[in-house]
């Protein structure tokens, strides 16, 4: 075998192009399948969230474990059990996975100051034993999302805001 086939790098990168099915695809089809309606990629939003449902004000993020360094510590940087950086290259890795930590952290506070809310979803959150739960954990913070904010409005005009819940189709 070349050597440069066993470098953990290579090994990581390969495994996530092989992967079937995109994460975000599961995360986009649970949804709808629950009845929610998105947008893809929303071109002018920081960050280009995976999926944007604008009647629930929300941005849905799909993170790779690796990439996004799920349970790594930005002041540590230690391989966790969802992120292993590659003792081969490791500083290159470190400092790739804490600048992109750092960035998701920045585009949330965007997102959080222009009235959105973010979800994070972690790719090990969507195996296929763990997939439903997950996906029905989202529909449930979206509920809990929409209510909270019309709640104040549906003091108001009790019959108009539940004619809106129940006809409004998402675009
Ligand atoms: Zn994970």
């Amino acid at each position: 075998m070349n050597s440069d086939l066993r470098h953990d790098s290579y090994k990581i990168m390969s495994s996530v192009k092989s992967a079937g099915t995109k994460p975000e695809v599961i995360v986009r089809c649970g949804l709808w399948k629950r009845g929610f309606r998105y947008r893809l990629n929303h071109k002018r939003l920081p960050g280009h969230p995976d999926i944007v449902l604008r009647k629930y004000r929300t941005c849905i993020f799909v993170n790779g474990c690796f990439w996004h360094g799920h349970y790594v510590e930005p002041d540590i940087m230690l391989s966790t059990k969802c992120c292993r950086i590659p003792m081969t290259n490791r500083d290159f890795w470190v400092e790739k996975i804490r600048r992109n930590k750092a960035r998701d952290k920045e585009v949330q506070r965007k997102l959080a100051q222009m009235g959105w809310h973010c979800i994070s979803v972690w790719e090990c959150e969507l195996i296929s034993s763990k997939r439903e739960k997950t996906i029905d954990r989202i529909a449930f913070t979206l509920n809990h999302i929409f209510l909270e904010d019309h709640s104040i409005q549906m003091l108001y005009d009790i019959t108009e805001s539940k004619s809106k819940m129940f006809m409004a189709a998402e675009e």
